[in-house]
């Protein structure tokens, strides 16, 4: 099967590792040239120079990019999307993108015959990278099965959500629910410190207990207290999806306080730390305004 992967990043690169192997022979365009160049490098994939070329001939095009509004920019144009794809082909976005432009994308693939899908993924980089990823599905279920031996290359568990859109609308929840026990895990944690109390400690209760969390079982331990603070998620990628998710609340008249709150604290937290921190370094800003730092004694981070 011909495909295309547009969008090696962080979690896009390690995805399509999974997509140059037997039976698929796969096309890849990426933004930064040198990257897809490297890839094509690595795997024998074919390198595209634009994302027509990438498409052409592709039954599935896979994109995987910041938002959906960079997907969009990608269709037209002679260099664009819709030179390359053919009647009958399929989109297959894996961005975390947002439900309003996924289902204005699906109307416009859809007048000239290409289905699309929104398919975003969570289990992270190293989900990715063993190949056991959450694929969260929005658009017909006939498309969903074409897309699926393709889905299965990455992930361990595919769901169906509903109608275009319903991908986007769900991940972006997740995600704002991961800001939301971030930073209420790291409140507590930055009070427990400063009165005196290892973190580590906490962490052992808490664990142990009601309050525990992704945050609290994994990113603390792992992230925060030893220091560390690998970059594998850009926090704007996260304020990204916490603003998606307060936004479907809003359309929906659904009172979300906690979630409004969310998104402004993540979006103060990028600003303050920039593009190119990772978003478990939210915490920083936590521990800048407490003026206490979440450490193990071990660390000396
Ligand atoms: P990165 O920032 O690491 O990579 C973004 C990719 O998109 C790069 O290939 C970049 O190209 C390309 N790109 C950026 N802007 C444009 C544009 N305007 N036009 C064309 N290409 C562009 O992001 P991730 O790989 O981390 O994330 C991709 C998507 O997956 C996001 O929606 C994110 O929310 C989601 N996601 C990420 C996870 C993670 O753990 N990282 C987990 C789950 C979902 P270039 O090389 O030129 O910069």
């Amino acid at each position: 099967m011909n495909i295309a992967f547009l969008g090696l990043g962080a979690i896009g690169r390690p995805m399509a590792v999974h997509l140059s192997r037997p039976p698929f022979s796969l096309a890849v365009w990426n933004r930064t040239a040198s990257r897809a160049a490297d890839f094509a490098g690595e795997t024998g994939a074919r390198h595209a120079t634009t994302p027509a070329d990438a498409a052409h001939g592709s039954a599935i095009v896979v994109t995987c990019l910041p938002t959906s509004q960079d997907v969009e920019q990608l269709l037209d144009g002679a260099d664009g999307l819709l030179a390359g794809m053919q009647e009958g082909a399929l989109l297959l976005d894996c961005t975390s993108g947002d439900p309003a432009t996924s289902r204005r994308l699906a109307a416009r693939l859809a007048e000239r015959g290409i289905g699309f899908l929104d398919a975003p993924v969570s289990g992270g980089v190293n989900g990715a990278i063993a190949g056991k990823l959450t694929v969260m599905i929005g658009g017909e279920a006939a498309l969903l099965e074409r897309a699926r031996p393709l889905l299965d290359a990455f992930a361990a568990r595919i769901v169906h959500c509903g109608q275009v859109g319903a991908g986007d609308a769900v991940k972006a929840v997740n995600n704002a629910l991961l800001a939301v026990s971030m930073w209420a895990t790291g409140e507590g944690l930055a009070a427990l410190t400063s009165a005196g109390v290892d973190p580590g400690v906490a962490l052992e209760v808490i664990n142990a207990s009601s309050g525990r969390s992704n945050a609290s079982e994994n990113l603390f331990p792992q992230r925060v207290l030893n220091g560390a603070f690998p970059r594998t998620f850009r926090l704007a990628l996260l304020d990204k999806d916490v603003g998606i998710a307060a936004g479907v609340a809003r359309e929906q008249r659904v009172p979300a306080p906690l979630l409004q709150l969310a998104s402004e604290l993540v979006r103060i937290a990028h600003h303050e730390l920039g593009e190119d921190a990772d978003h478990v370094e939210a915490v920083r800003l936590i521990e800048k305004w407490a003026d206490v730092k979440v450490r193990g004694p071990a660390s000396d981070a």
